[in-house]
């Protein structure tokens, strides 16, 4: 038994103060027993009795001060309690010393029938954050519910007691109300007691029975003492060192794990309630009974206090519904968030109702944000928020997942063909993205890659419908088909997309980054004067994957970066060694949007020419006409000071973006590449032969030098020819191939590979 007792004790508890304090403790509350039970007598006498409950205060108030000091648990609930102490043992002190002033006994006796109620907000504050210590959510109100309780039964007590001709109505109302406050206080401070054992797993912690027993106590010695009819013959004196003594013992033991819960705003709300009930019924009572005035005051400050309480709560209440409102709203867009999204589509398939979710994904968007600046991407974001909207039927839910993605979740009728509808969906969203954005005064144009899919038979739930839809999707922006419904058969695999991203991280220091080089014919000549490198990935597994297979991914995950250092010094180093060789060939590489913001860019390639010996010029940087109208200050600077460098500055795929002349009067750029497109019709559209003819004679004009692209037939060429087109790449000349091939092709050795 003494070993279970001291392992519930702190270590290195002062057991010999809390010895003390049951030394005089229990021998104090026995003398007030006898004294009180003594026929004559009916309290002890107070010179006798306050010496020994002040050396009771001093031995507590030293307990709780080593507590406080030396144990960190539990701070915020024993720092009250030794403060509740310090104000106890002033209250005490005072009416100690007033025994030896010559003052009526009662008035002398005053600060202890009172202390109760001055430490009752400590100890009250104690009880709360023992519930909430590891919460972190103490409410400060709920002191106010608790006054207001007090109040409410001080005016319950006053109006039903306090009657003119019994034996209360005749003490001094200060007196009286010292026993109605104690007995408030106490019911109060009991009623919050009563809650810690549950915190423990009903009396795991024997301190919390401590607690309880001790306002039990202080309620039943209150209760008694209204019954004899005063304080003089209270009941005080036998529960106050019985009171310090449960406090003392709670002090020094263990704390046991508890399951501390958050403020319940529904039980301060009934509590409020119950508490303006109780003073409203107590003030109709009060004014029939004829009640006295503080009664009535009392009353009317419950009812304020509780009322108040109340409009706390309803005050918290209306922040949480805003809360939870903000937890399922994009701030940006104020649409539906990812978290709303998916607790709708839970929603209808808990009721079994299928669903359609498709998932939009804003082609080029980094571009614009990256060139425009977050301002632009933003606004474009809500431009785009607001241009699907006209798409949605009723009952749709449009959200934004976060980026450039958005998504709607359609509930369909049971007997609507899935698939269809889903397609439907799809193509609807597509359709309004087709016209351009206004953005930040500039016309721009974004396209979207959107992914559909349905619950199906299979009943998918919300995460699983999320992730085919991307899967989708990311096959929509690789293959650049606007809309692509999820497939099982064809998808399952591909889901495997963010695998491809981290394989792609490891290929590029692997040098599985190859280059094929396709060659470019002056037209006139029929000579090769260079080649464009692209990029393909030699693929452990998968085979040698093109561009369209790796770029988009490798440009939304923010790999273009490194993948263009790794392209340009293979390009670089390839340059040199056919130099080295003989072989002076000119390299165009390709960089894409993200590259013309990197500042740093120019000095890098200046330094990787440098490092082989190749003259700049040997070098052709080819953007698309796209990236140069996103951006043109930013892109500018770059491009300025490539062209300072010396390597020419070339603009493919020139007519499918943005037409604008601007950029050719205010951009160095030295080379244009007529699309594939242009040159694919030159010979059947006469409206594309002008723009072709025009665009050409244009570019002399300007001194720029002109590329036709996708050149596949001896017609095109010839036709090219007589337009003063400079130079011819394409599949008829050969496609693109390694370095070799094309060295054994340049040699005459080896077909052309057609
Ligand atoms: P691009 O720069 O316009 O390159 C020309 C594309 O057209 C190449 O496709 C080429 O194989 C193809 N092509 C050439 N001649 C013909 C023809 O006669 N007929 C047809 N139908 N196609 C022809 P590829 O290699 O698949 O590259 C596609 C795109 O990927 C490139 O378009 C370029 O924008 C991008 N790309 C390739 N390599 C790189 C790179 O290293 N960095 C960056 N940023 N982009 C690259
Ligand atoms: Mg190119
Ligand atoms: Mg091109």
């Amino acid at each position: 038994m003494p070993g279970r007792v001291h392992s519930r004790l702190l270590p290195g508890a002062p057991r010999w103060l809390l010895g003390l304090v049951a030394l005089v403790a229990l021998p104090t509350a026995l003398l007030a027993t006898a004294t009180r039970l003594a026929p004559g007598t009916t309290a002890p006498d107070p010179r006798l009795f306050l010496p020994l409950l002040l050396v009771l205060h001093v031995l507590l108030l030293a307990l709780l001060w080593w507590r406080v000091r030396s144990v960190a648990t539990e701070l915020p609930v024993w720092n009250r309690f030794a403060l509740g102490a310090a104000v106890f043992l002033l209250c005490v002190a005072a009416s100690a010393v007033l025994q030896f002033v010559p003052v009526p006994r009662a008035v002398a006796l005053a600060p202890l029938y009172w202390s109760g109620a001055l430490v009752f907000p400590l100890w009250y504050g104690a009880l709360v954050r023992w519930n909430r210590h590891s919460t972190s959510t103490a409410d400060p109100n709920d002191a106010l519910n608790g006054i207001s309780a007090i109040l409410a039964i001080v005016a319950i007590l006053d109006v039903a007691l306090n009657r003119p001709g019994t034996r209360l109505g005749e003490l001094p109302w200060w007196e009286l109300q010292a026993v109605f406050a104690q007995l408030a206080v106490g019911a109060v401070v009991l009623g919050t007691a009563l809650t810690l054992p549950s915190l423990s797993g009903m009396g795991r912690d024997p301190r919390t029975w401590l607690m309880v027993a001790a306002q039990a106590l202080w309620v039943v010695s209150a209760i008694g003492t209204l019954v004899a009819g005063g304080q003089a013959d209270g009941w005080g004196p036998v529960a106050h060192p019985l009171v310090i003594l449960c406090l003392a013992v709670a002090a020094t033991c263990r704390s046991r794990r508890s399951a501390p819960r958050p403020a319940d705003a529904g039980a301060a709300t009934i509590g409020a309630f119950v508490v303006i009930l109780a003073a409203t019924g107590t003030l109709a009572v009060g004014a029939l009974v004829d009640a006295t005035p503080l009664g009535i005051w009392c009353a009317g400050a419950a009812a304020v206090g509780a009322g108040l309480r109340m409009a706390v709560n309803v005050r918290d209440l209306a922040q949480l519904t805003a809360t939870r409102r903000e937890a399922l709203t994009d701030e940006l867009t104020g649409l539906a968030n990812r978290r709303a999204l998916l607790r709708h589509v839970e929603e209808l398939t808990a009721e079994g109702t299928p669903v359609a979710l498709a998932l939009l994904d804003v082609d080029k968007f980094k571009e614009v944000n990256d060139a425009l600046g977050h301002a632009a991407g933003d606004e474009l974001l809500g431009l785009v928020a607001r241009r699907l909207e006209p798409a949605l039927r009723a009952g749709d839910l449009l959200c934004r997942l976060g980026g450039d993605e958005f998504a709607v979740v359609a509930a369909l009728e049971p007997q609507d063909p899935q698939t269809e509808a889903a397609l439907a969906l799809g193509t609807r969203l597509h359709g309004c993205m087709t016209a351009p954005f206004p953005v930040e005064g500039m016309v721009v144009h974004v396209s979207a890659s959107i992914g559909v899919t349905t619950t199906g038979s299979d009943a998918a739930g919300s995460a699983q419908l999320l992730r085919r839809a991307d899967v989708a999707m990311y096959d929509a922006k690789r293959t650049g088909i606007g809309v692509v419904r999820y497939d099982g058969d064809r998808h399952a695999d591909s889901s495997g997309h963010l695998a491809l991203v981290e394989e792609l991280r490891r290929a590029l220091p692997a040098g599985q980054l190859v280059l094929h080089h396709q060659p470019q014919v002056d037209v006139r000549t029929g000579r090769v004067h260079g080649v464009e490198a692209l990029v393909r990935w030699a693929h452990p597994e998968r085979g040698l994957l093109g561009p369209a297979d790796f770029l988009p991914l490798a440009e939304v995950h923010g790999l273009m970066g490194p993948l263009t250092e790794a392209v340009l010094a293979r390009a670089v180093e390839q340059l040199a060694d056919w130099r080295s060789r003989g072989l002076e060939l000119r390299m165009s590489v390709n960089l894409s949007a993200s590259n013309l913001l990197d500042a740093g860019l120019p000095a890098r390639i200046g330094a990787l020419l440098d490092e082989h010996g190749v003259p700049a010029a040997a070098l052709v940087l080819e953007v698309t006409e796209t990236v140069l109208l996103t951006d043109p200050d930013r892109s500018l600077a770059v491009i300025g000071a490539l062209a300072e460098l010396g390597t020419p500055v070339s603009i493919d795929d020139f007519g499918t973006g943005y037409s604008s002349l601007a950029y050719l009067r205010d951009m160095p750029v030295a080379e244009l590449k007529l699309d594939r497109t242009f040159t694919a019709d030159l010979l059947t559209d006469p409206r594309t032969e002008a723009i072709v003819a025009s665009t050409i004679a244009l570019a002399h004009r300007l001194g720029l030098h002109v590329v036709a692209e996708g050149v596949e037939q001896e017609a095109t060429l010839d036709h090219l020819e007589r337009l003063g087109c400079d130079t011819s790449q394409g599949y008829l000349h050969s496609r693109p191939v390694p370095a070799e091939a094309l060295e054994a092709w340049l040699a005459g050795l080896g077909a052309p590979a057609r």
